[in-house]
């Protein structure tokens, strides 16, 4: 099978075309369209001649992402479900910033994409390993969800040049399981020539693959680092989350050290609030211990209940209670109030919803 355009690095792309004796300018050329104008056909690269079209035509896929729905208004998070070539679907979902919270312009957006089809991770609270892990995203699929954005928002706001500032690698699948094609894609969405997104403006975050964060440290590239905690002790992290017990809580804050001292910046840990399960106040001092252990901050994302399963959100006092509890600890923490409560907003629920609803018609 012919590999995707839109999966290779501009070294690549030149490689080729010196072997088919190509001007390296038509290589820009290729690359403007890709990325810049972002066309869904080789026909579309009029400035390409006809037999440079053809080559390229018999030598790579062009494969592009249909959008199957989307929910949301363009004033809050909103939800692409994706359909790729073997019809399977995924989700990206676009994020407005919150100029009140940390005073950044209102056209500010955060993208947040997936890395797999499913999960095989199977934490009990989330709704992307609930039918299990079917297979690693391509590069091409990955780099397409952003491009595919902002093809979307060329339409719908002719005059907006580009929608997405920041990227999240936090929608469905863990990225550090597919770590080959996500650290190409983030190289492609990275460059200049490409999706042209700072790497400090890209968040990775994982259930806690320990030595894959390891070797993430050890990358020239140097990405944010979000850990999906969701228990600040084993016993509380395993009942959740099964990666606990092949990587250990001393076992990930040992990998998040190293990566600390490789890359200098600082880690957040995801602590999403179940009721009843990691919400009480004692669990409050051995969280603020982790964090200040690692100089992490803290995110509490209150839970999204998920169809089918029988996690619930705390309230919203006892969500208060945790989050000033933990500040008083000397913890930088803030806690989500959920946009995209509304709309399945929580990785792999929108997927579900639909596949679930295909298997029954
Ligand atoms: N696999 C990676 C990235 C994808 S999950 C990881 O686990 O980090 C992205 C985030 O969404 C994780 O922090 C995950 O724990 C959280 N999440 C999953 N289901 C959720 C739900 N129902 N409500 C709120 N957050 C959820
Ligand atoms: Fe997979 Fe992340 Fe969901 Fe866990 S939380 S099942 S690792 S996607």
């Amino acid at each position: 099978m012919n590999c995707d355009i839109k999966s290779q690095i501009v070294e690549e792309l030149q490689a080729q075309f010196q072997e088919w004796e190509q001007p390296t300018y038509r290589v820009t050329q290729l690359l403007e369209w890709l990325y810049q104008r972002r066309v869904t056909s080789w026909d579309a690269m009029t400035n390409l001649p006809k037999a440079l079209r053809d080559r390229l035509n018999q030598h790579y896929a062009f494969n592009t992402i249909t959008l199957v729905t989307k929910q949301g208004a363009s004033d809050t998070t909103q939800k692409f479900l994706w359909r790729l070539e073997d019809g399977s679907l995924i989700e990206s979902v676009l994020i407005p910033a919150n100029p009140a919270l940390y005073g950044e312009a209102s056209d500010r957006h955060t993208l947040c994409v997936s890395t797999q089809v499913g999960c095989a991770y199977g934490c009990k609270f989330c709704a992307s390993g609930l039918d299990g892990w079917k297979r690693n995203l391509g590069v091409h699929e990955i780099v397409e969800q952003v491009v595919a954005v902002e093809r979307w928002n060329s339409v719908v706001n002719p005059k907006s040049e580009r929608i997405v500032n920041n990227l999240v690698i936090m929608g469905m699948g863990e990225p550090l399981a597919n770590y080959e094609n996500l650290l190409k894609a983030l190289k492609i969405l990275n460059a200049p020539w490409g999706g042209g997104i700072g790497a400090r403006k890209i968040t990775i975050s994982t259930s806690g693959l320990a030595p894959q964060i390891r070797k993430l440290a050890d990358e020239p590239l140097q990405f944010r680092l979000a850990i999906s905690l969701h228990g600040a002790t084993d016993e509380v992290r395993e009942k959740i989350m099964p990666v606990n017990r092949k990587y250990p809580l001393r076992e990930l804050t040992n990998a998040c050290e190293y990566y600390q001292s490789k890359n200098g910046r600082m880690i957040t840990f995801e602590y999403i609030l179940i009721a009843g399960v990691n919400d009480g106040i004692d669990q409050v001092k051995p969280l603020a211990e982790l964090a200040r252990q690692l100089n992490a901050k803290v995110n509490l994302i209150p839970y999204n209940k998920v169809e089918d399963l029988s996690w619930e959100r705390p309230s919203e006092a006892r969500q208060e209670a945790f989050l000033q509890a933990l500040e008083s600890e000397g913890i930088t923490a803030t806690l989500r109030r959920e946009k995209g409560h509304d709309i399945d907003a929580a990785c792999g629920q929108l997927r579900l919803k639909t596949e679930r609803a295909m298997a029954e018609a």
